[in-house]
């Protein structure tokens, strides 16, 4: 496949960014990969495992003479990665980035960026609780949504490439606005996690108490919320500072919903948690259907004990 972008730049080599630069390699997306990270360990394993095709010892190096910047770093570290990158990016470089919030990522990232780049944000809706640049896959992305944020005056053609290149990744990709982005994102994704952070939290104290049987005994429901929150707390931090306002929304809106349970356990209402119960089912064959999940059963982790 002849390369959408010359030369990409990965500032960090995490979990997406390594994954990025093996699909990159797969469909030949890249006439070149140049990597960087904040420490020398991260880039030293870079080199190890061969992520990239090149890598810099700082983001000012990476980005020169890069075609497509791709900021890969937790979301309250985007405003400074911009401020170091911006006096050396290269005239109509289009600059993007994978954070899980947009609004708050454009107001850090947009007033360090001369006026001769693009910069079109991005979310791949893809990840694993796993991170570092070993634990990167080529197929993360495949048949999982990327979410581009197009800003006002976008060049069509600049977010056309960028299109084309997650579709490259592997994803589909739809495009949206970044406050949408943000609420949407608090219901499928912030809030659901912070619920499991909070559920395993619980547990943990409970454990302390029961003699490791939370551990022992963990069955499905408790064990993927404890995968949930194994997650990057570096990352989860930044996600929950930077959209505050729509998960706080979310989580009125959950604690409200779980009082109305709460109640018809109490009262014995057999019929109100029957309808929920349906209505949420619901929910989840959708998701199956739209091929975002197996229905396998034990989500498909065959041949395990529950
Ligand atoms: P990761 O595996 O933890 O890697 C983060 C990278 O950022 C590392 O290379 C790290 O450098 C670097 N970094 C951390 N703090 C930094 C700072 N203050 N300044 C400069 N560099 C810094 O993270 P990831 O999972 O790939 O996530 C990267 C971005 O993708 C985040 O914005 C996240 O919101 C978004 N995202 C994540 C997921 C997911 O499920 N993981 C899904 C979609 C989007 P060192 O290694 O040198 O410390």
């Amino acid at each position: 496949m002849t390369p959408i972008y010359d030369r990409v730049a990965l500032i960090g080599l995490g979990l997406i960014a390594s994954s990025m630069a093996l699909a990159m390699k797969r469909q030949g997306l890249a006439g070149e990969i140049v990597g960087t990270a904040r420490s020398a360990a991260t880039r030293q394993i870079a080199v190890e495992i061969g992520l990239c095709d090149r890598i810099t010892e700082t983001a000012a190096d990476a980005v020169k003479g890069a075609d497509l910047v791709v900021l890969c770093v937790p979301v309250g570290a985007m405003g400074q990665v911009a401020a170091e990158i911006g006096p050396h990016l290269a005239r109509g470089a289009t600059v993007t980035d994978v954070g899980s919030v947009k609004r708050a990522v454009i107001e850090a990232v947009q007033p360090h960026l001369p006026d001769y780049v693009e910069f079109i944000p991005a979310h791949p809706l893809a990840g694993t609780e796993h991170s570092g640049p070993r634990s990167g896959f080529a197929e993360l992305f495949d048949n999982r949504w990327c979410l581009l944020v197009p800003q006002p005056d976008s060049d069509p053609e600049a977010v056309l490439r960028l299109r084309q290149f997650w579709e490259g990744l592997g994803a589909n990709v739809d495009e949206m606005d970044a406050d949408h982005h943000d609420l949407v994102l608090a219901v499928t994704s912030h809030a659901p996690h912070l619920i499991a952070y909070t559920m395993v939290g619980v547990a943990d104290d409970l454990r302390r108490v029961t003699d490791s049987e939370v551990i022992k005994y963990s069955a499905a429901g408790f064990r993927d919320f404890t995968r949930i929150a194994a997650s990057d707390p570096t990352m989860w931090r930044d996600v929950f500072l930077n959209n505050k306002d729509a998960t706080l929304e979310i989580l009125g809106r959950f604690t409200e919903e779980l009082f109305a349970l709460q109640r018809a356990i109490r009262t014995g209402d057999g019929d109100h948690l029957h309808a929920y119960f349906t209505r949420t089912r619901a929910i989840r064959r959708g998701i199956i259907s739209a091929g975002q999940d197996t229905d396998a059963p034990d989500f498909g982790r065959s041949g395990r004990k529950v």
